[in-house]
């Protein structure tokens, strides 16, 4: 396939913008320049977040049925956009088009349309007072939302953070990771097209650390900060904010565990561990890359996992048939094999991959890796601790509920889990005592967008989702009415 040339623009006060220096971006398959990107510095920083604080008073005050039919026309764009974004989406992160294919364009048109109709139906409330005063609460935006994305699942974060924030009536300036700018390019691209305001929607491109990532964390302009990426990024992010006490809301890392016990579906528990495992190359902070099975069928499980996982095919990610597509950079890839040199280095054994798969060019040059499974771990492994971010995975057994927990529960992270069992009041009670934000009974990765998404401990503040974006993207406002 010829490989594209991307010439990605900011996107600020309703105008693509070139920039002064650019950085080259690369496909994740072949590592081949696909394109470049601007990078943005403080005057372009400056620039979006005056544009945002310029329309946001115009775009406070539409009203949300106003804002609601800007967005839909946005959501619909979005949709007779489907198979340039599906294909987009695969050069930016190298994920096979398959999984693009499987709703995900859907996905980001609802993330825009669920939260304009949200903003619409949501919001007041009033306490009548026995006096006869009457309190009401107005819930208003807050001004100029700086939103901060990794490069995972780059356009439906962008879309999951974009929609809420501007049905509640903010502005938006959005940081795209400096690996996956085309999506975001695109997205403003068809925002513009569809008639969104000028200004409302900005997009600055560039590095995280001292530049515009940076650069926009410490902006007075910005009122608040909605950010998914490393937990260790949180917390500078946090200490930049401070500075100007910035409302922030933060998605983090995770190393979820998926608890199959003896009871479960087989065949069931089998797919559904094949997905929390390796789906998006296991680069997904909702996987479940430690797999806890109970004792009596932990041989059977193992059997049949590491067979259905010699089934997934590895390679040219815009082929459909590919399942496993290429890891983001080849920084990454080497990351994610030094946690396999790791295991390597103790009593651990490396079961399935562990190696690269030997494609034809161009693909011989991706940062691919075989998805690989790993057993014979102890919990405090640093390879049951840590977030590897990639298509690597534990396998150890466990004996009944309460040791099940205990590994669980025995990492610094908490933002997902899945629990398989048919028990009813086991999964219940498995469910209630996991640290996660999230827990999945016999399924994964199911997400109602009325839902609180977000983590515990190392995996985040706050949730989004619901009446939670509501309020975290507006201000409440107490009024009190006399009767007098
Ligand atoms: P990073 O934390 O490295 O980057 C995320 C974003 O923050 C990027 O846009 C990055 O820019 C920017 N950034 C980096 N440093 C700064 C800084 N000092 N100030 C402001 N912005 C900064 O994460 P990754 O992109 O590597 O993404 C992977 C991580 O994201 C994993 O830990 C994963 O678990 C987490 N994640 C969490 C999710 C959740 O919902 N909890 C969902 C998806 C991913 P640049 O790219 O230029 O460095």
């Amino acid at each position: 396939m010829q490989s594209p040339s991307f010439h990605v623009q900011h996107y600020i006060g309703g105008a693509f913008v070139e920039g002064t220096r650019r950085f080259e971006i690369f496909y994740p398959a072949t590592n081949e320049i696909i394109g470049t990107a601007p990078e943005g510095r403080a005057e372009e920083v400056d620039a979006a977040v005056q544009a945002a604080t310029h329309a946001f008073a115009a775009w406070s005050r539409a009203g949300a049925a106003e804002r609601r039919r800007v967005l839909k026309a946005f959501a619909d764009a979005i949709r007779a956009h489907a198979e340039d974004l599906e294909r987009i989406e695969t050069w930016d992160v190298g994920r096979p088009i398959r999984e693009n294919r499987a709703g995900y364009v859907q996905r980001l048109a609802a993330n825009i349309e669920f939260f304009a109709d949200f903003a619409v139906t949501h919001g007041s409330e009033a306490y009548p007072m026995d006096s006869g005063y009457i309190n009401y609460v107005l819930r208003q935006p807050v001004g100029v939302a700086a939103l901060i994305t990794p490069w995972n699942v780059p356009m439906l974060q962008a879309t999951w953070k974009i929609g809420p924030a501007l049905a509640f009536g903010n502005t938006v300036v959005l940081k795209p990771a400096e690996l996956t700018p085309i999506g975001a390019w695109k997205l403003a691209q068809i925002a513009h097209s569809a008639g969104l305001p000028p200004g409302v929607l900005n997009v600055v491109h560039g590095f995280g650390p001292e530049s515009a990532g940076a650069l926009l964390t410490q902006h007075p302009g910005v009122q608040l900060i909605s950010f998914t990426g490393e937990s260790t990024t949180g917390k500078i992010i946090m200490g930049a904010a401070s500075h100007t006490l910035k409302r922030l809301s933060f998605e983090l890392g995770g190393k979820g565990a998926n608890i199959i016990f003896a009871d479960a579906d087989l065949d069931r528990a089998v797919a559904i561990s094949l997905r929390s495992s390796f789906f998006n190359q296991g680069e997904f902070c909702l996987a479940g890359p430690r797999l806890l099975v109970e004792r009596p069928i932990y041989d059977e499980f193992l059997q049949r996992f590491i067979a259905a996982t010699q089934q997934l095919r590895v390679g040219d990610p815009m082929d459909p048939e590919t399942t496993v597509g290429a890891l983001i950079a080849p920084e990454h890839l080497q990351r994610v094999r030094s946690y396999i040199d790791i295991a390597r280095g103790t009593q651990a054994e490396i079961v399935l991959g562990g190696d690269q798969p030997d494609l034809p060019a161009p693909f011989n040059r991706g940062n691919f890796l075989n998805p690989t499974i790993i057993v014979g771990v102890q919990p405090q492994d640093r390879v049951c601790q840590e977030e590897i971010f990639g298509p690597v995975v534990t396998v150890a057994p466990f004996d009944g509920e309460e040791e099940a927990l205990a590994i669980a529960n025995g990492v610094a992270y908490g933002l997902s889990a899945v629990v398989q069992t048919r028990n009813l009041g086991r999964a219940v009670r498995v469910a209630g005592a996991i640290d996660a934000g999230t827990v999945w009974i016999n399924d994964f990765f199911v997400r109602d967008l009325r839902v609180p998404f977000g983590g515990m401990k190392q995996s985040g503040i706050g949730r989004e989702g619901g009446h939670y974006s509501l309020e975290f993207f507006t201000e409440a406002k107490t009024v009190c009415l006399s009767n007098q």
